[in-house]
């Protein structure tokens, strides 16, 4: 039986928008991964087609297509156990 295991963590500044989720998966052969997934805001159509256009045409912004994710003390024993788990990963 396959081992699954996932830890959900929301940025410290509280905002939905801003939600990581790890999760962790050993099969039957022994193959270890840990999957990190980001959560992508999602925006109404006209929104999306005005950014479409600004990206099309080479608007880059001050920030980069970069959002952020706060970690903070309660993210810690996720953190650890996830860490625990990548240092058991073979290369
Ligand atoms: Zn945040």
């Amino acid at each position: 039986m396959d081992i699954h295991k996932d830890w959900h963590c929301i940025c410290s500044c509280g905002s939905y928008e801003h939600q990581v989720n790890f999760d962790y998966w050993e099969d039957l052969d022994g193959d270890k991964n840990i999957y990190m997934t980001i959560h992508l805001v999602e925006y109404p159509f006209w929104k999306r087609l005005w950014r479409g256009l600004k990206y099309i045409f080479g608007h880059k912004s001050n920030y980069g297509n970069f959002d952020e994710f706060i970690l903070s003390k309660k993210h810690a024993p996720a953190l650890r156990e996830i860490a625990d788990i990548l240092e058991t990963l073979d290369e």
